[in-house]
């Protein structure tokens, strides 16, 4: 898969609606300090899930909504859109087949925010399943910010190991892992009182 696309409203800097497009080979972002560079990049991760506040170098979640400016009232709603190409084959059901996935995250001030992945509602979950599934593909993508390098030098192995599965896309799989093993847990479980319950009327 490839990011194809971002669309960005009203989230951070960005009052107004901007799309940028990401062309194949290097991208670089230049600019003066304080303009927005590192608001895209928090864009696209805020849209691939991120919320804790502090990766995100805020406070609360509303907080990435735009706050208004001297000349600019603020804005009530953000949303990001992230484009990925050369999706087909990579995704779960419902989407296998498709061959450009649009997944979008929209924060309301006050509620929350929603997913959508081809404009249909879905969970946090499943867009982060989703994005582990794309990420283990041929070409996985992997996000490297300010500090994680000085990090990565200075974490203890079991940190490290965390952040390189994370580069490495493998993490996504981690979690569903782990709700697979609860599915299978509860599975067990019904399975035995079934049992039980047979035992009962034999
Ligand atoms: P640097 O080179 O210092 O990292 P940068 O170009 O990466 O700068 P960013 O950190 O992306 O800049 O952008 C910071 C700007 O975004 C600041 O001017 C800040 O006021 C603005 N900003 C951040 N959050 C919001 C928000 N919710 N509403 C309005 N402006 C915001």
């Amino acid at each position: 898969a490839r990011f194809a696309r971002l669309r960005i409203t009203g989230f951070k800097s960005f009052a107004d609606a901007t799309s940028i497009e990401i062309l194949p080979g290097l991208t670089g972002i230049v600019g003066p300090n304080g303009c927005g560079k590192s608001n895209i990049v928090d864009a696209l991760r805020w849209a691939m899930g991120e919320s804790s506040a502090k990766s995100m170098r805020g406070g609360e979640m509303d907080d990435v909504i735009f706050a208004g400016t001297l000349s600019r009232p603020a804005r009530s709603i953000a949303e990001v859109s992230i484009s990925l190409t050369e999706t087909a084959g990579l995704a779960p059901a419902p989407f296998q087949a498709e061959a450009e996935l649009e997944i979008s995250r929209r924060i309301e001030r006050g509620s929350g925010s929603t997913y959508r992945v081809n404009r249909r509602e879905t969970r946090a979950r499943d867009v982060a399943t989703l994005l582990a599934d794309l990420a283990a593909g041929a070409r996985n993508s992997a996000m490297i910010s300010q500090g994680r390098v000085s990090a990565l030098v200075s974490a203890r192995p079991d940190e490290r190991r965390m952040i390189l599965e994370e580069a490495a896309g493998i993490s996504g799989l981690h979690a569903r892992r782990h709700e697979a093993e609860l599915k299978l847990r509860a599975t067990e479980d019904n399975l035995s009182r079934a049992d039980d319950l047979r035992t009962q009327q034999e």
